[in-house]
């Protein structure tokens, strides 16, 4: 049980790889603070299963992290109800695919405000509480987006292009105060934010969505094989075992393949 005893805070962790990530951390030992949007019931259920299957404290709140005062008071809020902050994995994030040209600007600023500027709050009202304890882990999650580029997602790869950065820079802060800065890197994960993707191309292209998925997957990933949010959980446990001490600044793919192209 590396992570007994600690607090860990996933932003949107009541979908997906979030969840996948708050499971495999809450096995692992930890209090949950689960975060995200979705039908209030649904996450009540998740929530008290999550608490019951792993014997942990799970508590929930549904801060919106598009707002800057909202990312702080969620942090503040994890410490007050759970006790503190140790782990902080800022997962939340969306998509919205079109041309620069035809790209909405209330999309490019709701993206950047989520899946980079959120990041950026969160880790500034973390990382006091971590410093104090002299041990401390942030796992952002960013994408093969953060490290290589496709066409029509421009919002998107830059937000995570500048996770990865800001990951570096704090993991640079950090070095010698116990606390390790890290990006996990996915490829195609099949969550709704694919799903969404899926149809939508199904719908342009008039095929069947389960084309689309040969599809979308051989366009990028020499492995025709979905990573799972199971497997990106158990990569975030590993990042805040004693043997990842020494594991800062990176930001590591777990991508079929995707960026050794
Ligand atoms: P998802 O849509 O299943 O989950 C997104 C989560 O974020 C949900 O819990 C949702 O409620 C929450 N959320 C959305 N807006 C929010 C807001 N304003 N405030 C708080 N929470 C909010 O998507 P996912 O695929 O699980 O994506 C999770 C992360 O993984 C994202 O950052 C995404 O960019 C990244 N990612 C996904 C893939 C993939 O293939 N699915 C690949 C690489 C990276």
């Amino acid at each position: 049980m590396v992570l007994q005893g600690k607090v860990a805070l996933v932003t949107g962790s009541t979908s997906g790889i979030g969840l996948g990530i708050a499971r495999s951390l809450a096995g692992a030992g930890a209090s949950i603070m689960m975060n995200g949007f979705g039908d209030a019931d649904d996450i009540e259920t998740l929530r008290a299963q999550l608490a019951e299957e792993f014997g942990v404290s799970v508590a929930f709140d549904g801060a919106d992290l598009s707002r800057r005062d909202e990312v702080s008071r969620l942090v503040a809020e994890t410490i007050d109800v759970l006790g503190g902050v140790d782990v902080l994995v800022n997962n939340a994030g969306i998509q919205f695919v079109a041309p620069i040209e035809e790209f909405p600007e209330d999309r490019w600023e709701a993206i950047i405000g989520l899946n980079l500027s959120a990041a950026f709050y969160s880790m500034k009202a973390a990382i006091p509480a971590m410093k104090a304890k002299g041990w401390g882990r942030i796992i952002n999650v960013a994408s093969a987006h953060g490290l290589v580029a496709s066409a029509n997602k421009v919002a998107y790869v830059a937000a995570k292009h500048g996770l990865v950065g800001a990951t570096k820079v704090a993991a640079l802060e950090l070095a010698n105060q116990g606390v390790t800065v890290n990006a996990i890197c996915p490829g195609w994960v099949l969550t709704p934010l694919v799903e969404r993707q899926l149809l939508d191309r199904a719908e342009q292209s008039g095929t069947a969505v389960e084309v689309e998925m040969e599809r979308l997957l051989s366009e990028k990933q020499p492995m025709s094989k979905f990573t799972t949010p199971e497997s990106i959980g158990a990569m975030a446990v590993f990042l805040c075992s004693d043997e990842a001490e020494t594991i800062t600044g990176a930001a590591l793919s777990i991508d079929g393949g995707w960026t050794a192209q």
